[in-house]
């Protein structure tokens, strides 16, 4: 079977700006510091803040897998489910060595705001497995995946829990996690079961323009910015942190825009070109040598300068924790589009609204996303297929809303849009707590 999968990836990462960083501090405290500021300021339900501020279930396995020279390993798998309150549980899967229930949490957490804003009828949840894909096969990794599914059972499915690709996840991943769940079904539900992932291939059940749809989003949303403050995007220079699926395809999309790309940071390294880095070419290389590091056409840069790096917009697209109390100040730019979740933690989110550097944050920023998750498991629902320009304008309607509901809350409230993305989002789910009530 032709593999496509970035799994097959020998480089070894350094996780050096991450892992540290994360046993200095909770993610999910961040969340949390993050809710209880927006639920001050609306005045949130005694209530319904209890309830949301807290996760519904977390479910941790163990469980053997058989490596290729015969060896048994065990690894330790997340769900954590934050809340179904307006759909079905719904959240990526992340293979990464830093992946542990804190970690996990948060990014459940993070989901459900996420949906709410947007308005789709999702919940949040988020789940992964503590491992270094670089160290295993592809079959390894085959392997690993059909065991996580199996030991998961029924905690996932297609009305329930909807795993999707998040860091170090692909659309091959999904499609072993779908072939597994419907070999544990009865004959006669299989095909019921399409909707259990998606972000799948588009041959097994997946929707044109999901591989794109986080990046897209993001887009979408700078042009949005960009109008709002009469910016021409076209003269605008922008730099990129992470080039796996939401680097990359923001990049790519910024583009046809006329904007120039500057700079890019990855886990192989950084590089920097004044004169443009053309996104297309970056993508192709990426794809060949497993990372930025060593691309001819640009000039290898630090960590430093790559955040000192002066340009209009920043993308950060890894991981949590980079924009901190000791990055913020470095950073020379108008816009931080938050593709990756948690990018900003909250004294570098400080920092930026007391610098004047906007911030379109990662639950609105990056809901491209599950938006079109949420697309693709209408059409396995319905047996649709939707065609991309149906897709692209269906996002558009649906991440534009968010934006116009969050600067709405913006003015009204008087608070950055970080706050206001939360007061959306917990707004909306205190109507839907206030309306049902609490059973029995
Ligand atoms: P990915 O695995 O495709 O890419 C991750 C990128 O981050 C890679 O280029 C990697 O080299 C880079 N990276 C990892 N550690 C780094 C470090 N320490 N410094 C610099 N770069 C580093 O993952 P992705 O799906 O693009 O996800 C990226 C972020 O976007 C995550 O925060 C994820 O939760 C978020 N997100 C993803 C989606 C999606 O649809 N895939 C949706 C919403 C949010």
């Amino acid at each position: 079977m032709a593999i496509n999968t970035r799994s097959s990836v020998r480089i070894k990462p350094t996780y050096k700006q991450t892992a540290p960083e994360k046993k200095r501090r909770s993610v999910y405290e961040d969340v949390v510091s993050q809710f209880n500021r927006a639920a001050d300021i609306m005045n949130l339900d005694s209530g319904v803040r209890k309830i949301l501020g807290t996760t519904m279930n977390e479910v941790v396995v163990h469980f053997p897998v058989k490596m290729d020279d015969g060896r048994i390993e065990v690894f330790t798998g997340y769900r954590v489910q934050h809340n179904n309150a307006l759909g079905p549980f719904k959240g990526g899967l992340r293979y990464h060595p830093a992946v542990d229930i804190d970690e996990v949490r948060a990014l459940a957490t993070w989901m459900t705001w996420k949906s709410a804003i947007v308005n789709i009828p999702f919940g949040g949840a988020k789940g992964g497995i503590q491992l270094d894909p670089t160290n295993y096969s592809v079959a390894e990794l085959e392997r690993i995946t059909r065991r996580f599914t199996y030991a998961l059972g029924n905690t996932i499915g297609p009305d329930y829990d909807i795993p999707a690709p998040d860091v170090n996840t692909n659309p091959q991943i999904m499609a072993w996690i779908l072939d597994t769940y419907q070999s544990m079904m009865p004959a006669f539900e299989r095909h019921r079961c399409l909707g259990v992932v998606t972000g799948k291939p588009i041959e097994s059940g997946g929707s044109v323009g999901r591989d794109k749809a986080t990046g897209q989003g993001v887009v979408y949303l700078i042009h949005e910015w960009a109008k709002d403050h009469n910016f021409d995007l076209s003269k605008a220079t922008y730099i990129v942190q992470g080039f796996g699926n939401v680097g990359s395809w923001s990049a790519r999309l910024m583009k046809p825009l006329g904007a120039k790309l500057i700079a890019v940071e990855d886990v192989t390294g950084a590089i920097a070109d004044p004169e443009g880095i053309d996104p297309e070419d970056l993508t192709r290389y990426v794809l060949e040598n497993r990372g930025v590091k060593g691309y001819p056409k640009a000039k290898p840069i630090s960590h430093i300068e790559f955040l000192r790096t002066r340009a209009d917009i920043f993308i950060p697209a890894a991981l949590e924790n980079q924009i901190t109390a000791e990055t913020a100040p470095l950073l020379n730019v108008r816009l931080v589009a938050e593709g990756a979740n948690g990018p900003t933690d909250p004294e570098g989110d400080a920092i930026l609204n007391q610098r004047g550097i906007d911030v379109l944050p990662d639950i609105l920023c990056n809901s491209g996303g599950v938006i079109v998750s949420y697309f693709e498991w209408l059409q396995n629902k319905r047996s649709e297929f939707w065609d991309l320009q149906e897709v692209d304008c269906k996002l558009y309607k649906k991440i534009v809303g968010g934006y116009q509901r969050v600067k709405e809350a913006v003015s009204k409230y008087r608070v950055n849009w970080r706050t206001a993305a939360y007061i959306v989002a917990l707004a909306r789910l205190e109507k839907v707590y206030k309306e049902r009530g609490i059973f029995p």
